[in-house]
Protein backbone atom coordinates (compact mmCIF):
# COMPACT_ATOMS: atom_id res chain seq x y z
CA UNK A 1 0.00 0.00 0.00
CA UNK A 2 1.76 3.38 -1.03
CA UNK A 3 -1.35 5.42 -1.44
CA UNK A 4 -3.51 6.18 2.13
CA UNK A 5 -6.78 8.87 1.96
CA UNK A 6 -8.25 9.82 4.89
CA UNK A 7 -11.62 11.68 5.00
CA UNK A 8 -11.83 13.73 8.23
CA UNK A 9 -9.32 15.54 9.93
CA UNK A 10 -10.80 15.14 13.46
CA UNK A 11 -9.18 13.46 16.27
CA UNK A 12 -9.95 9.90 14.26
CA UNK A 13 -8.66 10.96 11.09
CA UNK A 14 -5.50 12.23 12.23
CA UNK A 15 -4.58 9.88 15.03
CA UNK A 16 -5.28 7.00 12.57
CA UNK A 17 -2.57 8.91 10.26
CA UNK A 18 -0.14 9.00 12.63
CA UNK A 19 -0.96 5.60 13.36
CA UNK A 20 -0.01 4.49 10.07
CA UNK A 21 3.57 6.06 10.79
CA UNK A 22 3.73 4.13 13.72
CA UNK A 23 3.23 1.23 12.61
CA UNK A 24 6.15 2.28 9.60
CA UNK A 25 3.86 3.06 6.77
CA UNK A 26 6.12 5.65 4.11
CA UNK A 27 3.57 5.98 1.51
CA UNK A 28 1.78 8.43 1.01
CA UNK A 29 -1.18 9.85 3.29
CA UNK A 30 -3.26 12.59 1.93
CA UNK A 31 -6.32 14.12 4.59
CA UNK A 32 -9.19 15.86 3.64
CA UNK A 33 -10.57 17.23 6.32
CA UNK A 34 -13.79 19.83 5.47
CA UNK A 35 -13.24 21.69 8.26
CA UNK A 36 -10.41 24.69 8.12
CA UNK A 37 -8.88 24.44 11.68
CA UNK A 38 -6.14 22.18 12.61
CA UNK A 39 -7.39 19.13 14.92
CA UNK A 40 -9.20 20.34 17.97
CA UNK A 41 -10.30 19.50 21.13
CA UNK A 42 -14.18 18.76 20.73
CA UNK A 43 -14.53 18.13 24.42
CA UNK A 44 -12.84 21.23 25.51
CA UNK A 45 -15.01 22.89 23.98
CA UNK A 46 -17.93 22.80 26.50
CA UNK A 47 -15.88 23.04 29.37
CA UNK A 48 -12.83 25.06 29.47
CA UNK A 49 -13.16 27.02 26.65
CA UNK A 50 -16.34 28.05 27.35
CA UNK A 51 -15.19 29.43 30.54
CA UNK A 52 -11.93 31.03 29.63
CA UNK A 53 -11.65 34.49 30.76
CA UNK A 54 -9.59 36.49 27.81
CA UNK A 55 -8.00 33.86 25.34
CA UNK A 56 -9.32 31.07 23.75
CA UNK A 57 -6.80 28.46 23.79
CA UNK A 58 -7.80 25.25 25.84
CA UNK A 59 -9.32 23.09 22.83
CA UNK A 60 -5.94 23.55 20.52
CA UNK A 61 -4.14 20.59 20.69
CA UNK A 62 0.02 19.64 19.76
CA UNK A 63 0.45 19.87 16.01
CA UNK A 64 0.69 15.70 14.23
CA UNK A 65 3.76 14.78 12.88
CA UNK A 66 2.09 12.48 10.32
CA UNK A 67 3.63 14.05 7.67
CA UNK A 68 0.13 13.78 5.75
CA UNK A 69 -0.89 16.40 2.86
CA UNK A 70 -3.84 18.53 4.65
CA UNK A 71 -6.28 19.24 2.19
CA UNK A 72 -8.44 21.38 4.40
CA UNK A 73 -11.96 23.24 3.66
CA UNK A 74 -12.30 20.27 1.13
CA UNK A 75 -14.73 17.51 1.50
CA UNK A 76 -15.20 13.99 -0.10
CA UNK A 77 -18.37 14.17 -1.99
CA UNK A 78 -18.68 10.88 -3.50
CA UNK A 79 -17.26 7.35 -3.16
CA UNK A 80 -16.16 4.83 -6.46
CA UNK A 81 -15.22 2.08 -4.57
CA UNK A 82 -14.57 -0.63 -7.86
CA UNK A 83 -12.07 2.41 -8.83
CA UNK A 84 -10.96 3.44 -5.63
CA UNK A 85 -11.56 7.05 -6.30
CA UNK A 86 -13.19 9.86 -4.41
CA UNK A 87 -14.60 13.29 -5.56
CA UNK A 88 -14.22 16.32 -4.16
CA UNK A 89 -16.07 19.24 -3.63
CA UNK A 90 -13.92 21.53 -5.70
CA UNK A 91 -14.26 18.97 -8.40
CA UNK A 92 -11.16 17.08 -8.61
CA UNK A 93 -10.91 13.48 -7.53
CA UNK A 94 -8.55 11.73 -6.03
CA UNK A 95 -7.09 7.81 -6.21
CA UNK A 96 -6.86 5.71 -3.18
CA UNK A 97 -4.60 2.16 -2.27
CA UNK A 98 -6.31 2.71 1.32
CA UNK A 99 -8.99 4.94 2.47
CA UNK A 100 -9.83 5.62 6.25
CA UNK A 101 -13.52 6.97 6.57
CA UNK A 102 -13.36 9.37 9.84
CA UNK A 103 -16.12 12.30 8.67
CA UNK A 104 -17.23 12.14 12.40
CA UNK A 105 -21.18 13.25 13.30
CA UNK A 106 -23.31 16.82 12.90
CA UNK A 107 -25.69 17.93 15.69
CA UNK A 108 -29.52 17.27 14.61
CA UNK A 109 -32.02 20.75 15.23
CA UNK A 110 -35.37 20.97 15.81
CA UNK A 111 -35.54 22.93 12.89
CA UNK A 112 -33.32 22.38 10.21
CA UNK A 113 -35.46 24.75 7.77
CA UNK A 114 -35.22 27.88 10.21
CA UNK A 115 -31.98 29.51 11.96
CA UNK A 116 -33.39 30.08 15.37
CA UNK A 117 -31.16 27.70 17.47
CA UNK A 118 -27.43 27.06 18.38
CA UNK A 119 -26.09 23.88 18.34
CA UNK A 120 -22.88 22.81 19.46
CA UNK A 121 -19.94 20.99 17.28
CA UNK A 122 -17.07 23.22 16.00
CA UNK A 123 -15.01 26.05 17.47
CA UNK A 124 -17.08 28.54 15.43
CA UNK A 125 -20.07 27.03 17.44
CA UNK A 126 -18.09 27.89 20.44
CA UNK A 127 -16.93 31.25 20.00
CA UNK A 128 -20.62 32.29 18.62
CA UNK A 129 -21.45 31.33 21.90
CA UNK A 130 -19.00 33.15 23.81
CA UNK A 131 -19.71 36.04 22.56
CA UNK A 132 -23.57 35.84 23.00
CA UNK A 133 -23.07 34.68 26.61
CA UNK A 134 -21.63 38.31 27.09
CA UNK A 135 -25.55 40.07 27.17
CA UNK A 136 -26.32 37.14 29.67
CA UNK A 137 -29.66 35.78 27.49
CA UNK A 138 -32.02 33.64 28.88
CA UNK A 139 -31.56 29.88 27.62
CA UNK A 140 -33.05 27.56 27.41
CA UNK A 141 -31.38 24.33 26.26
CA UNK A 142 -32.99 21.70 24.68
CA UNK A 143 -31.88 17.72 25.62
CA UNK A 144 -30.20 17.03 28.86
CA UNK A 145 -27.49 14.36 27.87
CA UNK A 146 -24.13 15.39 28.54
CA UNK A 147 -23.59 17.94 25.75
CA UNK A 148 -26.59 19.94 26.93
CA UNK A 149 -26.06 19.45 30.55
CA UNK A 150 -22.21 20.81 30.00
CA UNK A 151 -23.65 23.68 28.38
CA UNK A 152 -26.17 24.59 30.68
CA UNK A 153 -23.72 24.89 33.31
CA UNK A 154 -21.49 27.01 31.12
CA UNK A 155 -24.16 29.16 30.39
CA UNK A 156 -25.08 29.50 34.11
CA UNK A 157 -21.48 29.93 35.59
CA UNK A 158 -21.37 32.88 32.79
CA UNK A 159 -24.45 34.15 34.54
CA UNK A 160 -27.46 33.67 32.48
CA UNK A 161 -30.98 32.28 33.45
CA UNK A 162 -31.38 28.42 31.68
CA UNK A 163 -33.99 26.04 31.75
CA UNK A 164 -32.64 22.71 30.33
CA UNK A 165 -35.96 21.46 28.45
CA UNK A 166 -35.67 17.13 28.35
CA UNK A 167 -38.31 14.04 28.33
CA UNK A 168 -36.80 12.47 31.40
CA UNK A 169 -34.09 12.57 33.95
CA UNK A 170 -31.12 14.66 32.71
CA UNK A 171 -28.22 12.59 32.23
CA UNK A 172 -29.68 9.04 33.52
CA UNK A 173 -29.58 7.17 30.12
CA UNK A 174 -25.89 8.00 30.58
CA UNK A 175 -25.14 7.65 33.73
CA UNK A 176 -27.93 5.80 35.86
CA UNK A 177 -30.32 7.40 38.22
CA UNK A 178 -28.14 7.86 41.19
CA UNK A 179 -25.31 9.70 39.70
CA UNK A 180 -27.73 11.43 37.27
CA UNK A 181 -29.46 12.27 40.71
CA UNK A 182 -25.83 13.81 41.81
CA UNK A 183 -26.15 16.35 38.53
CA UNK A 184 -29.26 17.45 39.00
CA UNK A 185 -29.30 18.46 42.71
CA UNK A 186 -25.94 20.20 41.51
CA UNK A 187 -28.00 21.81 38.56
CA UNK A 188 -31.18 22.84 40.95
CA UNK A 189 -28.87 24.57 43.66
CA UNK A 190 -27.45 26.43 40.80
CA UNK A 191 -30.44 28.07 39.64
CA UNK A 192 -31.06 25.62 36.72
CA UNK A 193 -34.51 25.10 35.49
CA UNK A 194 -35.88 21.46 34.57
CA UNK A 195 -38.44 20.96 32.75
CA UNK A 196 -40.41 18.15 30.89
CA UNK A 197 -41.80 17.27 28.52
CA UNK A 198 -39.36 17.23 25.59
CA UNK A 199 -39.32 20.00 23.41
CA UNK A 200 -41.39 19.37 19.43
CA UNK A 201 -40.81 22.84 17.49
CA UNK A 202 -39.25 26.09 17.71
CA UNK A 203 -40.31 29.56 16.88
CA UNK A 204 -40.21 33.52 17.34
CA UNK A 205 -42.21 34.45 20.26
CA UNK A 206 -45.27 36.09 19.16
CA UNK A 207 -45.81 38.21 22.40
CA UNK A 208 -41.83 39.47 22.64
CA UNK A 209 -39.57 40.60 20.17
CA UNK A 210 -36.52 39.03 18.88
CA UNK A 211 -36.98 35.94 21.61
CA UNK A 212 -37.74 32.67 20.64
CA UNK A 213 -40.68 29.83 22.07
CA UNK A 214 -39.35 26.35 22.78
CA UNK A 215 -42.89 24.44 22.10
CA UNK A 216 -43.59 21.54 24.44
CA UNK A 217 -45.09 18.53 23.58
CA UNK A 218 -48.07 19.03 26.14
CA UNK A 219 -48.15 22.50 24.23
CA UNK A 220 -46.59 24.67 26.63
CA UNK A 221 -43.74 26.80 26.03
CA UNK A 222 -40.48 28.42 27.34
CA UNK A 223 -39.58 31.64 26.48
CA UNK A 224 -36.01 32.06 25.34
CA UNK A 225 -33.35 35.08 23.87
CA UNK A 226 -31.32 32.21 23.08
CA UNK A 227 -32.11 28.19 22.23
CA UNK A 228 -29.49 25.88 22.15
CA UNK A 229 -30.25 22.55 21.20
CA UNK A 230 -28.17 19.48 21.96
CA UNK A 231 -30.78 16.47 20.96
CA UNK A 232 -28.53 14.16 19.30
CA UNK A 233 -26.34 13.74 15.79
CA UNK A 234 -26.31 12.11 12.33
CA UNK A 235 -23.57 10.71 11.04
CA UNK A 236 -21.72 12.19 7.71
CA UNK A 237 -22.35 9.55 5.26
CA UNK A 238 -24.19 11.14 2.77
CA UNK A 239 -21.16 11.06 0.17
CA UNK A 240 -21.01 7.27 0.79
CA UNK A 241 -24.35 7.15 -0.57
CA UNK A 242 -23.98 5.35 -3.47
CA UNK A 243 -20.21 3.81 -2.57
CA UNK A 244 -22.00 0.10 -1.17
CA UNK A 245 -20.42 0.44 1.84
CA UNK A 246 -23.78 1.68 3.93
CA UNK A 247 -25.82 -1.52 5.62
CA UNK A 248 -29.15 -0.05 7.04
CA UNK A 249 -27.82 3.43 6.63
CA UNK A 250 -24.89 2.67 8.93
CA UNK A 251 -20.88 2.56 8.44
CA UNK A 252 -20.88 -1.26 10.21
CA UNK A 253 -17.50 -1.87 10.38
CA UNK A 254 -15.94 -5.46 12.34
CA UNK A 255 -13.98 -5.75 14.67
CA UNK A 256 -11.39 -4.28 13.47
CA UNK A 257 -12.74 -1.36 12.01
CA UNK A 258 -12.79 -2.62 8.33
CA UNK A 259 -15.90 -2.21 5.93
CA UNK A 260 -13.34 -3.86 2.93
CA UNK A 261 -9.92 -5.16 2.87
CA UNK A 262 -8.67 -1.59 1.64
CA UNK A 263 -11.51 0.71 3.65
CA UNK A 264 -11.78 1.30 7.46
CA UNK A 265 -14.03 3.93 9.30
CA UNK A 266 -13.25 4.63 12.78
CA UNK A 267 -14.80 7.63 15.28
CA UNK A 268 -17.85 9.04 15.77
CA UNK A 269 -19.07 8.04 12.46
CA UNK A 270 -18.38 4.13 12.44
CA UNK A 271 -20.93 1.85 13.93
CA UNK A 272 -18.74 -0.79 16.03
CA UNK A 273 -19.71 -4.15 16.91
CA UNK A 274 -20.88 -4.76 20.58
CA UNK A 275 -22.90 -6.84 23.32
CA UNK A 276 -26.02 -5.37 21.31
CA UNK A 277 -25.28 -5.45 18.27
CA UNK A 278 -23.32 -2.29 16.12
CA UNK A 279 -23.69 0.56 17.61
CA UNK A 280 -21.80 4.31 17.51
CA UNK A 281 -20.07 5.24 20.32
CA UNK A 282 -19.27 8.84 20.11
CA UNK A 283 -16.70 9.86 22.57
CA UNK A 284 -13.01 10.64 22.35
CA UNK A 285 -10.86 7.39 23.81
CA UNK A 286 -13.36 5.04 21.63
CA UNK A 287 -12.30 7.36 18.76
CA UNK A 288 -8.82 7.32 19.63
CA UNK A 289 -8.75 3.39 20.06
CA UNK A 290 -10.86 2.67 16.67
CA UNK A 291 -8.50 4.99 15.36
CA UNK A 292 -5.66 3.03 16.23
CA UNK A 293 -6.89 -0.27 14.81
CA UNK A 294 -8.47 0.91 11.51
CA UNK A 295 -4.46 1.93 10.35
CA UNK A 296 -3.12 -0.99 11.36
CA UNK A 297 -5.80 -3.26 10.14
CA UNK A 298 -5.55 -1.20 6.80
CA UNK A 299 -1.81 -2.02 6.87
CA UNK A 300 -2.23 -5.95 8.14
CA UNK A 301 -5.02 -7.23 7.69
CA UNK A 302 -6.53 -10.12 10.10
CA UNK A 303 -2.78 -9.43 12.00
CA UNK A 304 -3.77 -6.38 13.66
CA UNK A 305 -5.54 -6.56 17.06
CA UNK A 306 -9.36 -6.62 17.52
CA UNK A 307 -10.69 -3.80 19.42
CA UNK A 308 -10.26 -3.83 23.21
CA UNK A 309 -12.18 -0.63 23.84
CA UNK A 310 -11.50 0.28 27.85
CA UNK A 311 -15.11 2.49 28.79
CA UNK A 312 -14.05 5.68 29.81
CA UNK A 313 -16.32 8.55 31.05
CA UNK A 314 -15.79 12.29 31.82
CA UNK A 315 -17.97 15.27 32.29
CA UNK A 316 -17.26 18.66 34.12
CA UNK A 317 -20.58 20.82 34.78
CA UNK A 318 -21.82 22.13 37.81
CA UNK A 319 -18.72 21.90 39.78
CA UNK A 320 -18.55 18.24 39.48
CA UNK A 321 -15.60 16.95 37.41
CA UNK A 322 -16.89 13.36 37.32
CA UNK A 323 -14.60 10.52 35.65
CA UNK A 324 -15.83 6.98 35.45
CA UNK A 325 -14.47 3.45 34.27
CA UNK A 326 -16.52 0.64 33.55
CA UNK A 327 -19.93 0.12 32.23
CA UNK A 328 -22.71 2.52 32.44
CA UNK A 329 -25.11 3.26 33.15
CA UNK A 330 -24.90 2.32 36.68
CA UNK A 331 -27.71 0.25 38.97
CA UNK A 332 -28.29 0.95 42.82
CA UNK A 333 -26.01 2.31 45.09
CA UNK A 334 -22.49 2.81 45.04
CA UNK A 335 -20.25 1.00 47.29
CA UNK A 336 -18.31 4.54 49.43
CA UNK A 337 -14.73 3.72 48.94
CA UNK A 338 -13.65 7.45 49.78
CA UNK A 339 -16.27 10.27 51.29
CA UNK A 340 -19.49 9.85 51.52
CA UNK A 341 -23.23 10.16 50.07
CA UNK A 342 -23.37 14.17 49.24
CA UNK A 343 -20.17 15.31 50.23
CA UNK A 344 -17.52 15.38 47.11
CA UNK A 345 -14.70 14.35 46.82
CA UNK A 346 -15.87 11.05 46.31
CA UNK A 347 -14.90 8.12 45.05
CA UNK A 348 -17.62 4.54 44.12
CA UNK A 349 -17.52 1.53 43.02
CA UNK A 350 -20.28 -0.27 41.47
CA UNK A 351 -20.26 -4.53 41.31
CA UNK A 352 -22.16 -4.82 38.18
CA UNK A 353 -24.75 -7.50 37.65
CA UNK A 354 -22.28 -9.06 35.00
CA UNK A 355 -19.36 -9.03 37.42
CA UNK A 356 -17.91 -6.35 36.04
CA UNK A 357 -17.00 -2.98 38.26
CA UNK A 358 -17.52 0.76 37.66
CA UNK A 359 -15.31 3.36 39.52
CA UNK A 360 -16.62 6.69 39.78
CA UNK A 361 -14.29 9.66 40.96
CA UNK A 362 -16.34 13.15 41.58
CA UNK A 363 -13.84 15.89 42.48
CA UNK A 364 -11.58 13.24 43.78
CA UNK A 365 -7.87 13.16 41.98
CA UNK A 366 -7.00 9.94 40.59
CA UNK A 367 -5.12 8.70 37.62
CA UNK A 368 -7.19 6.67 35.12
CA UNK A 369 -4.94 3.70 35.19
CA UNK A 370 -6.30 3.54 39.05
CA UNK A 371 -9.40 4.20 38.66
CA UNK A 372 -9.54 1.34 35.81
CA UNK A 373 -7.86 -0.90 38.63
CA UNK A 374 -10.40 0.14 40.52
CA UNK A 375 -13.00 -0.94 39.07
CA UNK A 376 -11.49 -4.30 38.35
CA UNK A 377 -10.98 -4.92 42.21
CA UNK A 378 -13.82 -6.49 44.30
CA UNK A 379 -15.07 -3.64 46.90
CA UNK A 380 -13.23 -4.83 49.72
CA UNK A 381 -9.51 -5.09 48.41
CA UNK A 382 -10.20 -1.25 47.50
CA UNK A 383 -10.87 -0.41 50.74
CA UNK A 384 -8.17 -1.97 52.13
CA UNK A 385 -5.70 -0.15 49.91
CA UNK A 386 -3.77 2.47 51.32
CA UNK A 387 -2.60 3.86 47.78
CA UNK A 388 -5.96 4.59 46.88
CA UNK A 389 -6.05 7.87 48.96
CA UNK A 390 -6.75 11.39 47.89
CA UNK A 391 -3.41 12.34 45.89
C1 LIG B 1 -18.85 19.87 22.64
C2 LIG B 1 -18.45 18.44 22.73
C3 LIG B 1 -18.03 17.93 23.94
C4 LIG B 1 -17.63 16.60 24.03
N1 LIG B 1 -17.22 16.11 25.23
C5 LIG B 1 -16.81 14.84 25.33
C6 LIG B 1 -16.36 14.32 26.57
O1 LIG B 1 -16.36 14.99 27.58
N2 LIG B 1 -15.90 13.03 26.59
C7 LIG B 1 -15.89 12.26 25.48
O2 LIG B 1 -15.44 11.10 25.54
N3 LIG B 1 -16.32 12.72 24.28
C8 LIG B 1 -16.77 13.99 24.19
N4 LIG B 1 -17.21 14.47 22.98
C9 LIG B 1 -17.19 13.58 21.81
C10 LIG B 1 -15.83 13.61 21.10
O3 LIG B 1 -15.41 14.92 20.93
C11 LIG B 1 -15.97 12.89 19.78
O4 LIG B 1 -16.22 11.53 20.06
C12 LIG B 1 -14.74 13.00 18.87
O5 LIG B 1 -14.37 14.33 18.67
C13 LIG B 1 -15.02 12.31 17.54
O6 LIG B 1 -13.96 12.50 16.67
P1 LIG B 1 -14.08 12.11 15.11
O7 LIG B 1 -12.75 12.41 14.54
O8 LIG B 1 -14.67 10.78 14.97
O9 LIG B 1 -15.18 13.10 14.54
P2 LIG B 1 -15.11 14.69 14.31
O10 LIG B 1 -14.34 15.33 15.41
O11 LIG B 1 -16.52 15.13 14.09
O12 LIG B 1 -14.29 14.85 12.98
C14 LIG B 1 -14.80 14.57 11.72
C15 LIG B 1 -14.29 15.61 10.76
O13 LIG B 1 -14.64 15.22 9.44
C16 LIG B 1 -15.09 16.35 8.74
N5 LIG B 1 -15.95 15.90 7.62
C17 LIG B 1 -17.25 15.55 7.66
N6 LIG B 1 -17.66 15.15 6.47
C18 LIG B 1 -16.59 15.25 5.64
C19 LIG B 1 -16.39 14.97 4.28
N7 LIG B 1 -17.38 14.50 3.50
N8 LIG B 1 -15.18 15.21 3.75
C20 LIG B 1 -14.15 15.67 4.53
N9 LIG B 1 -14.31 15.95 5.84
C21 LIG B 1 -15.50 15.73 6.38
C22 LIG B 1 -15.82 17.16 9.78
O14 LIG B 1 -15.95 18.50 9.38
C23 LIG B 1 -14.90 16.98 10.99
O15 LIG B 1 -13.88 17.95 11.00
C24 LIG B 1 -17.65 15.79 22.88
C25 LIG B 1 -18.10 16.30 21.65
C26 LIG B 1 -18.50 17.61 21.57
C27 LIG B 1 -18.99 18.16 20.26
Amino acid sequence: MENVVVVGNGIAGTTAATALRDHSYRGRITIIGAETHEPYSRPALSKSALAEAGGFSSHLLPVADHDADVLSGMAAIGLDLANRRLKLSDGSTRDFDGLIIASGIRPRKLRPDLDLELTFRKVEDAQELRTLLRSKPRVAVVGAGVLGMELASACAAAGSRVTVICRSKPMRSTLGDFLADVIVGAARRQGVEIVNPHAVDVRESASELGAREVVLADGSSVLADLVISAIGDVPNIEWLKNSGLLNNGELRVDSRCRLASNVVAAGDVAAIPGEHGHARVPLWTSAIEQAKVAAQALLIGDAAPELDYQQYFWTDQFGLALKACGRLPVKGEPEYIEGAPGAEPTLMRWQNADGSGTAVAINYRMPIPKLRALSRQSPRAAQGRGDLKQQ
